[in-house]
Order: structure tokens, then sequence, then C-alpha cells
């Protein structure tokens, strides 16, 4: 902490231990992925050879970001509370995959885990899921090796404020005391359903839940106001759900139901982690997997029923109906200020118009970054496989519906919903598409329009993009209808996005 009174070297104030266990870890990394070397255990997403020279690298960076640091814990559940749970962690999982693989030197070791479909493999996978998770964890919460687990920002709005305001700036907790916490907000019965609502949870099975795996899990079992009961529906009821399976497995499970076309089966994605991977048989007999773009996930699943394509879960006749969940969402409100109000109509504009299309009104927000743009606009942004917010950059996580509201005609309506008083980022986010963007420091820089792949139609011109938004009359380029005329293109295909 700062304010110490005797002099003090920095390599001193870093904890020994955790120095210790960081390199000791790095080491254990480094044994595992030399043993991993046999071209037998080639393995799609997620690849151990991948990930542990990954893992070992951000842990080396960490060591330095806290060796630079002094080692500040940072308090109860921050950087050093967290290291301290995920390197004890590191070493049960690593010494069990180690257990699994043929040491070196030994040929008549365990041929088994080299077998497709046995015990052994299935065991791998799994822990290869585990490593996959776990190094998305500490990319997420050290990015660079520098701790931010105390500012991260979920991506539901809901369950960021949920976060926040139970466990603080912490990063991680315990499993007890965070069921207790998440008990006071969507009760759950004690039992097998808590045991299965923790298996679900805790991603890393580290007997902790961090903020991390939370965010996951509230992008995962959307919207928030019915978390539970589609948690249970979805996760705990479903046939067609899979927990901890891989993009080989799927294909390998759905060979089975090859003749039943509509058959399918979905799980967490591990490439995009927060998103789901649907497989399903094809009317053709072909085995596929898509990730929907952020939509809660029975909306998905009730669509492709409607289209005959999600018919069979794991092949099985009876498809479960998710209709109870339909209950239509309460968009958000976005509070217009009188001083915004003026502000745009000085400009001949509205604050609700979209600064991208100027022709429809905002309906959505991205999220985490709470940026606001038309529906249409975003879909075809995402559409040229663009995944950072076309005003800041920042990834797009999520995105919400939203309706704007005008401070005028709030003086009118009486009863705000809990919703709008609980959440100031969104004015915040409103406020700060009004500043003027300064030569100086350009927010948006423009992303280098060429090459420019001739499919692109959906891609927004990044001029529109680049302008000023405050001048008035505003001078951005109306698009061209035609552009928003984007055909259907396949779904974000698992595994199309990890080069190994
Ligand atoms: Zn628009
Ligand atoms: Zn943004």
């Amino acid at each position: 902490m700062a304010g110490m009174a005797a002099p003090r070297d920095p390599w001193l104030g870093w904890h020994w231990g955790e120095a210790r266990a960081l390199g000791r870890a790095v080491k254990l990394l480094q044994r595992l992925e030399e043993q991993c070397r046999d071209p037998r255990l080639v393995m799609g997403p997620p690849s151990l050879r991948n990930l542990l020279p990954r893992t070992a690298q951000l842990l080396r960076e960490v060591a330095r970001a806290r060796r630079e640091a002094g080692g500040d814990s940072e308090g109860p559940g921050g950087a050093g509370d967290f290291l301290a749970i995920y390197l004890a962690n590191l070493e049960v999982k690593g010494r069990k995959v180690a257990e699994l693989l043929p040491s070196r030197g030994k040929k008549d070791a365990n041929e088994e885990v080299f077998r497709e479909g046995s015990r052994f493999r299935r065991q791998l996978a799994k822990l290869a899921l585990i490593f996959s998770h776990m190094h998305a964890e500490l990319s997420a919460l050290f990015p660079g090796g520098k701790y931010c687990g105390h500012l991260y920002q979920l991506t539901k709005g809901s369950a960021h404020t949920f976060w926040r305001e139970r466990c603080g700036v912490r990063c991680v907790l315990p499993w007890a005391e965070f069921q207790c916490l998440l008990c006071s907000c969507h009760p759950v019965e004690p039992g097998p359903i808590m045991q299965a609502l923790r298996s679900t949870l805790d991603l890393t099975c580290s007997g902790h839940v961090s903020v991390f795996e939370f965010d996951i899990f509230t992008r995962l079992f959307q919207p928030w106001p019915t978390l539970l009961r589609n948690w249970q529906l979805l996760a705990v009821n479903h046939p067609g759900y899979m927990a901890f399976l891989t993009y080989d497995e799927v294909q390998t499970r759905l060979q089975a139901c090859r003749d039943k076309p509509g058959s399918y089966i979905f799980r967490p994605s591990c490439t995009r982690l927060g998103q789901w991977a649907i497989g399903y048989v094809s009317s053709d007999g072909s085995i596929l997997q898509t990730i929907p773009l952020n939509k809660p996930l029975f909306q998905v699943l009730l669509k492709g029923q409607k289209d005959g394509i999600y018919l069979y879960p794991d092949g099985k006749s009876h498809n479960p109906d998710l209709t109870e969940l339909c209950q239509t969402e309460p968009h958000q409100r976005i509070e217009v200020s009188e001083e915004q109000l003026q502000l745009y109509q000085a400009m001949n504009s509205t604050f609700e118009l979209c600064k991208i299309c100027t022709e429809r009104n905002k309906d959505v927000r991205i999220e985490p970054c709470g940026h606001l743009l038309c529906s249409h606009c975003l879909a075809a942004w995402q559409h040229s496989d663009s995944q950072t917010c076309p005003f800041c950059r920042s990834q797009i996580k999520g995105h919400e519906a939203v309706s704007i509201w005008q401070a005028q005609e709030r003086s009118v309506e009486v009863g705000t919903t809990a919703e709008d008083s609980r959440d100031s980022s969104h004015r915040e986010a409103a406020q700060w598409e009004l500043e003027p963007v300064t030569p100086s420091a350009p927010r948006l820089p423009p992303e280098d329009p060429s090459p420019r792949r001739p499919q692109d139609k959906g891609r927004l011109t990044v001029a529109t993009l680049t302008l000023p938004r405050l001048r008035a009359p505003l001078p951005l380029p109306k698009m061209a209808s035609v552009l928003w005329e984007v055909t259907a293109r396949p779904q974000a295909r698992e595994g199309a996005t990890e080069s190994s």
C-alpha cells in the first residue's frame, strides 16, 4: 500500500510466495507442453498445445507486472487472492493432465489417451476446456499481465450492477459466499440444483467464482430478470445441453443422428466465451455448427424450431417447450436531458436519430461500452464480421434493446421503473456521445478500408464513422439503402476463428 514509512526494495515488497508460485506454474506448463508434443494428441480447439505456452507467457507477464507494482495485494478478493487461487488450481489441473499424458521416454505408458472416444481422451478434452477457460480468465483480469479485475466491466448492465454492489472491487470470491449473495437476488434451493449451478458457473472448477465467470454465465443465460429460470430450462432440464463438450466431440456425437435431420445439441462456445455454439444435422445429413450472435438462446432455439432446424434435442423426439421464457423483455430506457435535447435541436437533428444512417432511430445499445445506434446498422456492421464498436472500438460482447426517452415526456409520464434510475452508465454513454471529436485525439482511428473484400456489401464505410458528430447540420452521408440488404451470411463457425 502507498504511504508505507520505510524505504523498501520493490523486490521485497513482492510476496516471495507468489513469485515462487508463478515460477513453478510456468515450469509446470513448460513440462506439460513437452509431454503434449506427440502428434497423436493433435486436437481441435481447445488445443492444449496452443494454450499451454500462451498461458505460460501470460504468467510471465503477470510476474513482471507484479514485480514492478511491488506486489500490492489489492485487498481481499484482489490480485493477490486471485493469483493464489488461480495458481493452486492450475497446479491441480496440470497434475491431472500430466497423469493422462505419457511421460517422456516411457513407451509403455497410457496408450488409451490416443484413442478417439476413450475415457482418457474424454478426460483430456475436458481438461483442455478448463485450461482454455483459465487462459481466457487470466487474459481478461490481467490483460498484458496487468491486473484490472477491480475495473472489469461485465457485459450485461444488470449483472454488472449486481456484482459491484454486492462484491465491490473484488474479482473473486469463494463459492459459499457467492451463492448467498446470488440467492438474495435469484433464489436457489440448496441441494442438487445448487450443485448443478456451481458446475455451470465455475468454469475453471476452482471452487470460486470470478467476475469473469459470472460475466460469461450471465451472457449465456440472459436475460437477467429470469436468469436462473433460463438456466434451469436450458441447462438442467434440456436434453440438448452439453456442458464441457468440444467442437470435435459435438461432430462425433451428432454422427449418431445423421439419419435424423433436425437433431441438435448446444454447448457454450470455447473460442467465443459467453456465446453458444449449436450443432445440428441439416436436411442433407451434414453436421453443422453455428454461433448465433448475442441473442438469448431460447429465442434462437424457438426460431430454429419454427424453421424446422432444431427439432430433436440430442436426437430425442421430444423438444422441450421454451415459450414460457418468451415474456417480452422490458426495454431499457435511455433518458435524454433537456440540454441534450436543445443541443441536437440546434443542429436540426435529434438525439434519438441513429448517427450512422441518420434514417432510423436508435433502438439498441452495444454492451458493455454503451454506445447507441439503430439495430439495422448494428446488424449490418456485425455482418461485416466486425466484433468491435463502430464508435469506440471496444469489443462488442452483446447488445440490448433500448428506447429513447425524452426529458420533456418524462415530466408528463409518471412512474419510472427501477430499471431507469439504476444504471447511471446509460446517461454517461449518452453524454459521451455528445463530446466533440478533437483533432488532437481522434477517438475513431479510421479502419483501413482496403483490402476490401467484394462480398462486404454490408460493411459500413469508415468515412461515416470518422466524421465529427456535432457539426451542424450533421454532415453524415446517408448510406445507400442497398447496403442494408445484406444477404444472410452463414453465421460464425466455431473453430474457424482458431487457427490451430
Ligand atoms: Zn442506423
Ligand atoms: Zn462503443
